[in-house]
């Protein structure tokens, strides 16, 4: 595996078309005061909060999330065939969601995604240190004075108020040359972008910028994923969207790429423009109705690690939140809600054990959870028990999907998968 640090490009280095470095030459500044500078180009000023997992070199316990690099694979083949011309721009926020971002971002690249987006500063350097050479688009708006870290890093901006722009000339001014950014439009989720009314004196501002090359346009849709009826919600962000970039257009400044799809619009064949975003679809969730294959991802799996048998009346766990109504064979596993498993399962829910489903009983508590298990015979200590994903047992073969996870948890599937914690570590496997 790649981890060496990753060679910042250069200039006149075009990685991709689509993110292509401009060469337009800009004045360089005058080194600014040092002690202001929040970074320079090596980097080593940096003080920036690295995000820490458990390794599986520090794995004692046997609860582990197994990440299936053959799934994402597919998954994004199966994305790519959907975006038809488009190209696919993975979406690898929060750590991949939860998957590990740098051994992700590793396989997308070699499977042949050309460009990445994150929310974080922070996330997108991690990709860059595990070796990415990909475009990167850092979508969450929030910089944090950093632009020259930024650009030294070859990342795109997004931006969408005047202090980005500020910012990036000053950046600009620093290395020498123009720096690209994308510039985000808010046509309805009422999040970060330009609202269409304050559109006009934002670009031409920036077209009097020769520092920044508008490479891109984006929007972010809110209703993608509601059922059809709702399509109107998201016709009208298109018609915006359409409505923004020919006013852009119409005070010269025309970005390369536009792209405004997540997985929700994707899936369904809307909004697809130059370049997609999809994240949960790249992990093997679709938030669509729809029959389209794709695979999960992570497959969260652990251990009894204590077996009791109760009788009627004797109750299981803090608060004493479950009663057994027969004599009941609890199993222990060590998964608990400081693992990311949300104490709304408490008394909720399925692990499966031996290939069987056995309902979560009692409090799920901070380490540990409880099974009834007094339908699975043979049970053992040290049996596995999947929390998340497949198994194959010798009582059935059945899955657990982060879509039913979070129907029990009054959650979605996103924040399922980004919450298994980092106490949890992330285990590689190429089948
Ligand atoms: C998270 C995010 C996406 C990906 O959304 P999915 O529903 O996971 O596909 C795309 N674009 C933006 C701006 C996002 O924040």
């Amino acid at each position: 595996m790649n981890t060496s640090r990753a060679r910042v490009p250069n200039a006149m280095e075009s990685i991709d078309e689509s993110f292509a470095s401009s060469s337009v030459e800009v004045p360089k500044a005058p080194p600014s005061n040092p002690s202001r500078r929040r970074s320079d180009v090596s980097g080593d000023e940096v003080r920036m909060q690295k995000p820490r997992r458990a390794a599986p070199a520090d794995a004692v316990r046997p609860t582990r999330a197994e990440v299936n690099l053959a799934n994402l694979r597919h998954n994004f083949h199966v994305a790519a065939r959907h975006a038809e011309a488009a190209q696919v721009w993975p979406v690898l926020k929060a750590d991949g969601y939860g998957h590990g971002a740098p051994a992700v971002a590793r396989t997308l690249e070699r499977a042949g995604a050309r460009g990445f987006c994150v929310a974080l500063l922070e996330e997108a350097i991690e990709l860059r240190e595990a070796g990415i050479r990909a475009p990167i688009l850092v979508m969450g708006g929030y910089y944090g004075g950093a632009y020259e870290e930024l650009v030294a890093h070859d990342l795109v901006p997004v931006i969408y108020d005047p202090s980005h722009v500020e910012g990036l000339v000053r950046a600009a001014h620093h290395v020498g040359r123009a720096v690209r950014a994308h510039v985000k439009i808010d046509t309805g989720m009422a999040r970060l972008g330009v609202r269409p009314e304050d559109l006009a004196p934002f670009v031409e501002r920036l077209a009097r910028q020769s520092e920044i090359v508008v490479d891109g346009l984006m929007t972010h849709l809110a209703c993608a994923d509601a059922p059809d009826a709702n399509d109107a919600f998201t016709d009208e962000q298109i018609a915006r969207f359409e409505a923004a970039t020919a006013l852009a257009a119409r005070m010269g400044v025309a970005p390369r790429v536009r792209h405004a799809a997540n997985s929700a619009a994707l899936l369904r064949h809307r909004a697809r423009f130059d370049a997609v975003r999809p994240g949960i679809a790249i992990f093997g969730n679709s938030p669509v109705a729809s029959d389209v294959d794709l695979r999960p991802v992570m497959r969260v799996r652990t251990e009894i690690v204590g077996l009791r048998t109760i009788e009627a009346g004797e109750s299981v766990g803090y608060g004493a939140l479950f009663r057994a109504s027969r004599r009941t064979v609890v199993a222990t596993v060590p998964m608990g809600y400081a693992d990311g498993l949300s104490r709304q399962l408490s008394n909720r829910g399925h692990m499966l054990v031996g290939g069987r489903r056995a309902p979560i009983v009692g409090a799920v508590s901070m380490d540990m959870s409880m099974l009834d298990v007094t339908d699975v015979p043979g049970v053992a200590l040290g049996a596995e028990v999947v929390v998340l994903g497949p198994q194959d047992g010798p009582h059935g073969k059945d899955a657990i999907t982060a879509g039913e996870v979070a129907a029990h948890a009054g959650s979605i599937a996103w924040e399922v998968l980004t919450s298994i914690s980092r106490r949890v570590p992330r285990f590689y496997r190429e089948p």
